[in-house]
């Protein structure tokens, strides 16, 4: 469990971490989410007390991490910079971070096999691609076995199959009854990783809330329908109490209906029907809606123009 309360941080001015207070809890995985610059990172450091909180408080199963005698056996993090020596091989680092928090060597190769990398655990790192050294981040986060892990932005610039392993692995690990706390920017992975959802931006609190819940609360639901017979469809649908949308191109968006009860209500007057899909109104709508306001975005470079909001997802930038 990590509890933060009031948790503060400013650099001069800024306020990059505004009195955050959640907590982070055992069995599920944690999403935290926000645009680039929201505090997510400044966050995930204070946790680990590799940066120091102006205001509040941030617990790791109830003690503070400088406290913890040999951390990495409590708590795991991969963070966004973390230095592997360039002329260390994997092995060799692993084996450097066990020692130096009384963690078993036998652990050093248990680990690299967890993350694919015993075929190259001898060679220097600084031949490792981006894959490869997220692989080695990870080796180390799971090397003292901790009950809680902590993953900022884990799956930048992997492959697709480096993003499904680690997915996986996520969820994994907290099917077996550990903390698993990861950030992203990116709504549409937190929606395919996380049970719970905590939304930060410009270092504020926007949402505490789980997954389905959130899911729930912010996806418009509705069926896509197309027939050679529009005009009569629309007549049959209004007829039965529905509301119908027309959208752009030609289709017919119906809600609070099934795709069912809609398909019936067709075959019983005899309707021929080219499309009949059921809909999910994007929750990346839900997140920039929740986000808007505290979005710093800039023009992009050259152009001078703002940056229209259906593109904000593709070009936030640290304010
Ligand atoms: P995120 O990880 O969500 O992208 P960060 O935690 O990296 O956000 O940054 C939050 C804000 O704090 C940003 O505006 C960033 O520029 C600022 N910031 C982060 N670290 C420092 C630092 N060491 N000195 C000054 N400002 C910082
Ligand atoms: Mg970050």
């Amino acid at each position: 469990m990590i509890e933060l309360e009031g948790l503060t941080k400013r650099y001069g001015e800024k306020v990059a971490v505004n009195n955050l207070t959640f907590t982070v809890r055992p069995g599920i995985v944690t999403g935290f989410l926000g645009p680039n610059g929201a505090g997510k990172s400044t966050t995930m450091r204070m946790i680990l007390s590799l940066d120091y909180p102006t205001a509040g408080d941030v617990r790791i199963d109830g003690t503070h991490y400088h406290r913890l005698k040999n951390p990495l056996t409590y708590i795991g993090a991969l963070l966004e910079a973390t230095g592997v020596h360039p002329g260390r091989s994997a092995y060799n680092h692993l084996l450097w971070l066990a020692q130096s928090n009384g963690i078993p060597p036998r652990r050093v190769d248990e680990v690299l096999d967890e993350v694919g990398l015993r075929a190259v655990a001898r060679k220097k790192a600084k031949g490792f691609s981006l894959g490869m050294g997220q692989r080695l981040g990870i080796a180390a986060a799971l090397l003292g076995d901790p009950r809680i892990l902590m993953f900022d932005e884990p799956v930048n610039g992997l492959d697709p199959e480096g993003i499904h392993w680690i997915r996986t692995l996520m969820k994994s690990l907290a099917a077996q009854g550990r903390t698993v706390f990861v950030s992203s920017h990116l709504m549409s992975e937190m929606a395919l990783t996380a049970d719970h959802l905590v939304v930060i931006g410009q270092g504020r609190l926007l949402a505490d809330t789980s997954m389905a819940d959130f899911i729930e609360r912010n996806s418009r639901s509705y069926v896509r329908v197309r027939s050679p017979q529009r005009e009569r469809l629309l007549d049959v649908l209004n007829g039965a109490g529905m509301t119908v949308a027309e959208s752009g191109d030609g289709a017919l968006e119906v809600d609070g209906s099934t795709a069912e009860a809609i398909g019936e209500l067709a075959a019983r007057h005899q309707l021929t029907l080219h499309e009949l899909s059921p809909q999910q109104a994007s929750l990346e709508e839900a997140f920039m809606q929740l986000t808007a306001e505290s979005v710093e975005y800039h023009a992009h470079p050259g152009t001078g123009a703002p940056v229209p909001p259906q593109q904000w997802g593709a070009s936030w930038t640290k304010g």
